[in-house]
């Protein structure tokens, strides 16, 4: 290669060069610069020549720029960092070589050697970046962190792990990573770190031991730390799911408790008052009271319906003033928790005083959409607070399923009114009297009683009725039954049988002398007109007695004997009564009793 070539083959590196070299003449000026340069200011060859290198570089770099010139004109070389500015104004660090150019010899000038850092930058600065990233991911994230080496020992915690367990991260650094866990956790923890040395990431449920050796409830994960291609041990992170845990017990617990108030509820087989009894019971029990009522609002009162525990202070049956009854606030809210009577705000109450409890709790028991009264809890001792409000709900719905049994439990009382009694009058029908006859005649069969029916049929209602109309006669017939209410004892039973007959059992009597007051009494009881719209009705009536077992031994035989003798009184000229069998009264009559009372004519 001659010497032309060898300039043509140096010209060719100077051209084809990837980095921008610059050629600049003693004085700085620009004499010529490869394509690499141009592309990298973005300026064309013919702009550039002939600026000075002072214009390349910003102002404060220019005296640095100075010193590497100065240097590289004494053949001496220097190498600095600085910036470009590109003909679109973007800066671009770069770093560049400045040395002599030098010609047989001779120092002609100097090359700068300039190199985008920029992509070098970026590069450095993203991983710096990346580690900042990192260092904050691990250090704030809200899970427990701990960096693990192989063999399980602590190499590193964050700032969330401290605060979980109570310890700093000084503590903790150095140990086993099984110290921290409940010996129950242990051999889980090992096999997960053995699966994280085999590159696998794990999971499982781990109890961590706090300062104080409190358990913590944490689901755990592990990732490998892979550094090149080797595991140098794990990140564990652990997320504290003592709260979750904690809430899955209490839906787990809420659930078994609906549970057993379905089955309370779904008690199909039992009664009505048995649920109530049952509903009672275990809401006593679930929330930890001593008694548990039902109580009824009747005007001023509150009836106690039902009630359960042992040696309740009050029982079935009792009437209380509701004025001074803590259930009179159920009339017009829905729930009640005084977890202690004794408890300020409760201080001026007109129960305190004698209240034979110190907490109470009450559901408004809604009944056919009306305030019926209020499921009530009460416990000798105070209570820590007020119900929560899982209690609160399964409480609710206690007083739902309560509300609805005593809904049901009048339905079916509407229902029996119905179906065993007469609508007009409100007395017993003949149903219901046929069911009292046949229990009466067992308990008077079993125990050897006497006793009485009567039959009873209003003489001449026809010309009530064709006189006044059916709508007086229904009024008469009301009033008729009515005294005949008041007349009889509770342990009597008189019944419509139809038209304007009624019929009358008389459960215990001492012979015929019995019978017989009491025929009379009815006697007596309508003596007195009945006035209907200020028109006043004389009632007659006639009446048939049968006896047990004298007329009968059996309802039929009774009912048929009592008619026989109604119609024999009638057949006498009817406002008397008769026996089935005279001589059989006669027979059992005792001695008249000193009476002011007569019969109404007598025989
Ligand atoms: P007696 O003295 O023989 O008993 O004559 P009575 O007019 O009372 O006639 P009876 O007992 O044979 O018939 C009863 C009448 O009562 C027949 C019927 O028109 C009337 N009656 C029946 N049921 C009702 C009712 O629900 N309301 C009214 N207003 N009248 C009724
Ligand atoms: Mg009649």
């Amino acid at each position: 290669m001659n010497s032309e070539e060898q300039r043509l083959t140096a010209r060719s590196l100077f051209e084809g060069l990837p980095d921008a070299v610059i050629l600049y003449d003693r004085a700085g000026s620009l004499l010529d610069a490869n394509d690499a340069a141009c592309e990298l200011v973005r300026r064309r060859r013919e702009e550039i020549v002939g600026e000075s290198f002072r214009h390349h570089v910003p102002a404060a770099d220019v005296a640095r720029l100075e010193r590497a010139v100065a240097a590289a004109l004494e053949d001496g070389n220097d190498h600095l960092e600085t910036t470009l500015r590109r003909s679109d104004g973007a800066i671009i660090p770069v770093e560049c070589a400045i040395f002599a150019a030098k010609c047989d010899r001779e120092i002609v000038g100097f090359f700068a050697h300039v190199r985008d850092t920029a992509a070098l930058h970026s590069a450095e600065e993203a991983l710096g970046v990346n580690q900042e990233r990192f260092r904050s991911l691990f250090e704030y994230h809200p899970d427990g962190i701990m960096e693990l080496k192989g063999s399980g020992a602590i190499s590193r915690v964050n700032v969330s792990l401290e605060s979980e367990l109570g310890f700093y991260g000084e503590q903790l650094v150095g140990k086993a990573w099984t110290e921290i866990m409940a010996p129950e956790s242990r051999a889980d923890a090992d096999d997960a770190l053995r699966a994280v040395g085999r590159g696998e990431a794990v999971q499982f449920d781990a109890l961590l031991l706090d300062r104080l050796g409190n358990r913590i409830d944490v689901q755990m994960k592990l990732v490998p730390l892979v550094v090149g291609k080797q595991t140098l041990g794990a990140y564990a992170i652990a997320r504290d799911v003592t709260a979750q845990r904690a809430a899955e017990r209490a839906i787990e617990r809420q659930s078994e408790r609906i549970r057993s108030l379905y089955l309370v509820a779904a008690g199909h087989g039992e009664s009505l008052d048995r649920q109530i009894e049952d509903a009672l019971a275990l809401g006593t029990r679930m929330f930890g009271f001593d008694f548990g009522y039902v109580a009824r609002f009747d005007g001023d009162l509150l009836r106690i319906e039902s009630a359960c525990g042992k040696e309740s202070p009050i029982v079935v049956g009792s009437v209380l003033e509701l004025a001074t009854s803590l259930s009179r606030h159920l009339r017009n809210r829905t729930v009640l928790d005084v977890p202690d009577l004794e408890a300020p705000e409760w201080q001026g109450d007109p129960l305190r005083a004698d209240a034979p409890w110190r907490s109470y709790f009450a559901v408004q028991l809604l009944v056919n959409r009306e305030p019926y009264g209020a499921l009530v809890f009460t416990k000798v001792a105070p209570r820590g607070g007020p119900l929560d409000v899982h209690d609160l709900d399964l409480v609710s719905l206690l007083g739902l399923f309560v509300a609805a049994a005593l809904e049901r439990r009048l339905h079916a009382q509407r229902i029996e009114q119905l179906a065993f009694n007469d609508a007009l009058t409100g007395l017993p029908n003949r149903v219901l009297f046929d069911d009292r006859l046949h229990q009466v005649l067992s308990t008077a069969r079993r125990y050897q009683r006497d006793f009485s029916v009567m039959y009873l049929d209003i003489d001449h209602f026809k010309q009530i009725n064709d006189q006044y109309g059916h709508a007086v006669g229904d009024r008469v017939l009301a009033a008729v039954a009515q005294r005949l209410r008041e007349t009889l004892r509770e342990s009597d039973t008189v019944a419509r049988f139809g038209g304007d007959e009624f019929t009358v059992l008389q459960p215990i009597v001492d012979g015929a002398a019995d019978a017989a007051d009491l025929a009379r009494k009815i006697g007596a009881a309508l003596q007195a007109p009945i006035l209907i719209d200020g028109v006043s009705h004389d009632v007659r009536v006639s009446t048939g007695i049968a006896l047990y077992p004298a007329d009968g031994t059996d309802a039929q035989v009774l009912m048929r004997e009592a008619d026989r003798a109604l119609y024999q009184a009638k057949h006498a000229g009817r406002n008397r009564w008769r026996f089935a069998n005279e001589e059989v009264a006669r027979a059992t009559l005792r001695q008249p009793r000193k009476t002011t009372e007569r019969p109404s004519r007598p025989e």
